[in-house]
This record gives C-alpha cells, structure tokens and sequence, in this order.
C-alpha cells in the first residue's frame, strides 16, 4: 500500500521536476542525469520508488540511530503537532523543552547540566563557539577570542564552523572566513595507524601541538579549542588514546575551553551516550544534533557546564544573558521527537548494544582488507571507513562510483568523503544485517576494480 503510493508520488515528476531543486553536496547534473531517489524508509531499510529494498549502512547521515520510521516517534510528533505546533522560545517556554533538557543533561557527563537547543550541527557549533567568546567577555577577559581547531576538521557549515574546519574544499571559496582562528595538527598518520580498532594507540603526541599554539599566540588570546573526539565526515579518524586528555590537561593549564563537537559522536554511536564518555574526558561543552532525535526533525544544542552557564546567570534578573538563539530553538515537534527517541535508546538499551556489537561489527568490515583497491580500513564504536585507491582520472571517482552503484544495483546506501566509504548503520543493526552489509560491500568494492 505505501509502496504503491510512493510509486504515484513518483511517477506524477515529470522530468523537468528534478531541475528546481539544488542539492546539498551534491554533483547535481550528474545526479539529475541518474537520479537516486528515495520513497519510503522502515527500520534498516530505504525503499526506491520502484520498491527496492536498500539496507542503510549510514544511518541516514549518521544521524537516524534508532532506525527509520519508529512508530514510537511518529507517533510523538503527530500528538504533539495536534497539541501545540510551535511556540517561541524567547521569553517563553514549553514542557517538552524542559523535560528534554533535563534527561539531556541527565545523559551527560560531569556538570554538563545545561542545554541551548538550536537545530542543527552547524549552528550548535556557531552556538558553542559563540558562548566560549560571550564567557570570556562576561569575566572581563574579551581580549579571549582565539578560536583553535584541527586540520581536516568538520564543524559544519557556518561560518564560524568551516572557519575552525579544517577540510580545504569547505573553506577555499568561502572568502577570508573568521580572523583569529589557528588549526591543530590532524591527528591520522596511515604508515603508523594502519587498519585501526578502535582508538588508534599512536598520536596522543600531537596534542602537545596545542602548547606551540598556545607559545605563539599567549593563552591571553584564546578562547577555546573544538575537536572531534570522532572525526567522522572527514573519513572516520578517531581520536587516538590519551589525545583527548593531554588536549584537556593543556587547556586547564592555560585557562581555554575544550569544546567537543559530538554531532556524530553523541547518542551511542562509539557505545556510550556521549564519546567523552568513552574517551574519559569531560570537555566544557558538547554540541549534539543528528541522533537526538534519530534524525526524524531537525534539532541541534550544546550542553554546557554549570559554571559556564552560572557565570552568565549574573546581573539584573530581567536582562537577556545571552544575546543568541533561533526562531526554532527547541521547537515542540523536534523535543517531542527527541523525547520519544530517547526512550527507545533507554528501553532498547542501543548504546550498550553499539558497545557489544562492535567487535562483531570491526571483525565483519576489517575482512574487507584483502578486497582490490583497500589502502585502509578503520573502525571504532559502530562506524567504519575503508579508504580505496583513487583511480587515475579523479580522486573519489571510484568511491562515487562504489556509493552510486552500491545504491542502484546492489542494495546498500554509504557515504563517500574523498576516497573514502564511511559506515556507521543505525544502532538497532542486527548481526545478521552486519553480514548482509558486508556482503554487499563486497560486490561493490568488486564492481569498481
Ligand atoms: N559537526 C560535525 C562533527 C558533523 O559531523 C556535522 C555534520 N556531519 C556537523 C557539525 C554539521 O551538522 P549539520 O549538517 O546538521 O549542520
């Protein structure tokens, strides 16, 4: 029945209907010239509009991590947008907000026990970097504006974001991005890291970069640091053992924030709640998007530490504290999406599942290693990355080709950056998926010899 009806939906575009719309990171006259499209979801599955069944090895963009269409967030929205569609956020609240914000900051490590919402990756990154200069401002220290991030870093989109990102194609058309702004080293070394389970054991070293950094500029300068404990859009490079805590012990040293950017991190993904978790780091905020609510309306926020939030809460009771938001800041649909998919991550216990799993899941995607082309294969938590060769012509044509022929012909969406197939399938992943996943991957990596 829902397939039928997705196939009129499709069948009423007629040709021209595909110029309008321009995609996001997206070759588009190719695109249009081939188009991938997507009808339905269920669970593990898209369906296409011809009803083809294509298991997701990405979680959506690694963002639907209690699977497709759960019934249980459905649901949640449907009853609330009967109840109370929208409502400001500014000078108002509602319940859903509240409760959201509490088991946010429940969820959370140490005293990360505030949450600003807003609805997106990028603009949790422009939030978090925005409160880090507005924090230096309020304790009378606002020559405190540096901004450090790390070569190969993705931070999203905004402005503030690529300017601390460090992926060269997402900042070099964009004019002279943010002043002030310096990038750690990257922390991926292939001759040293090669094949890697889980935090790769080579790297901590490179934190110390921040001390150079810090010699350079003098700590009266900066304001805070933002990394990635997993960097998963620039090819899944994991934060390697002890980095993330020099990075820590360097910041207290000399008085600057640590901000871990945990948009794909946050929600189970390395088989905790958040990746500071894992990595035993408690950094003085997190921003988090994509799996708060497995994908199903957009949202973003950043948790931040007590004390960070109290030095704001001074001055006199009715004045604004911090001049930032969004019409959509925790905006009811996406809290009650939210809610209901924290409870399916609570009820099905799917962070502790991600943890059991990822043996199963690193020993499945690190047999690939003998596959034609397989320079690298890298895996932690339920995220996987296998870098191909490039061929001749284009760097990434083989891994495009490997993502559009992995769609049309043999059943399994991934997502490429560069040369790189990354994996990271939603949490409720059965082993039995595991293998189907894998042997699709085959035929695909077989397909692009
Ligand atoms: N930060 C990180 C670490 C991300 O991986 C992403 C998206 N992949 C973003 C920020 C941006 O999120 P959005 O696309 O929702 O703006």
């Amino acid at each position: 029945m829902t397939a039928q009806i997705s196939r009129a939906a499709n069948d009423s575009l007629a040709p021209n209907d595909l110029e309008a719309w321009w995609l996001p990171f997206t070759a588009n006259r190719s695109f249009k010239q081939r188009p991938r499209m997507i009808a339905r979801a269920k669970g593990m599955y898209y369906y296409t509009p011809e009803g083809r069944e294509v298991i997701d090895g990405a979680a959506g963009l690694w963002c639907c991590n209690a699977g497709h269409n759960r019934d249980e967030i459905t649901r949640a929205i449907q009853a609330q947008a009967e109840e109370l569609d929208y409502s400001p956020a500014f000078q108002f609240g509602h319940a859903g907000g509240f409760a959201l914000a509490s088991r946010l900051a429940q969820l959370a490590p140490g005293d990360l026990n505030h949450v600003f919402f807003c609805n997106s990756g990028s603009e949790a990154v422009d939030t978090a970097l925005k409160v880090a200069l507005a924090y230096w401002n309020a304790r009378g220290q606002g020559s405190k504006t540096r901004l450090i991030g790390r070569e190969r870093g993705y931070h999203g989109v905004g402005f503030g974001g690529i300017s601390v990102g460090g992926i060269v194609k997402n900042r070099q058309f964009f004019g002279s991005l943010l002043a002030g702004v310096d990038h750690l080293p990257h922390t991926y070394n292939r001759e040293q890291q090669a094949f890697s389970r889980g935090e790769p054991e080579w790297g901590a070293h490179l934190a110390d970069e921040l001390e150079r950094i810090v010699a350079l500029h003098d700590a009266s300068t900066i304001a805070a640091v933002i990394v990635e404990p997993m960097a998963g859009s620039t090819g899944v490079l994991a934060a390697p053992k002890g980095y993330l805590k020099r990075l820590r012990e360097i910041c207290d040293k000399h008085g600057i924030l640590l901000i871990f950017d945990e948009v794909i991190t946050g929600f189970g993904r390395l088989g905790t709640a958040f990746a500071a978790e894992r990595y035993g780091v408690i950094p003085d905020m997190i921003t988090f998007a994509k799996g708060v609510n497995s994908g199903a309306v957009p949202m973003g926020g950043v948790l931040v530490r007590q004390g960070l939030y109290d030095t704001f809460m001074k001055g006199p009771e009715h004045m604004i504290e911090l001049f930032h938001g969004y019409t959509y800041s925790g905006h009811p649909l996406a809290c009650a999406a939210a809610l209901a998919a924290q409870d399916i991550y609570r009820d099905e216990k799917l962070f502790e599942r991600a943890k059991t799993l990822e043996p199963v899941w690193a020993d499945a995607i690190h047999g690939l290693k003998s596959l034609p082309n397989v320079l690298d294969i890298r895996t932690i938590g339920l995220v996987g990355a296998i870098d191909l060769a490039s061929r001749p012509d284009a760097v990434g044509a083989r891994a495009f080709e490997a993502m559009d022929r992995g769609f049309q012909e043999h059943g399994i969406m991934m997502r490429i950056t560069g040369d790189t197939i990354a994996l990271s399938p939603p949490l409720i992943v059965t082993e039995e998926q595991i293998g189907e996943i894998v042997d699709k991957l085959t035929r695909v990596i077989k397909a692009v010899a």
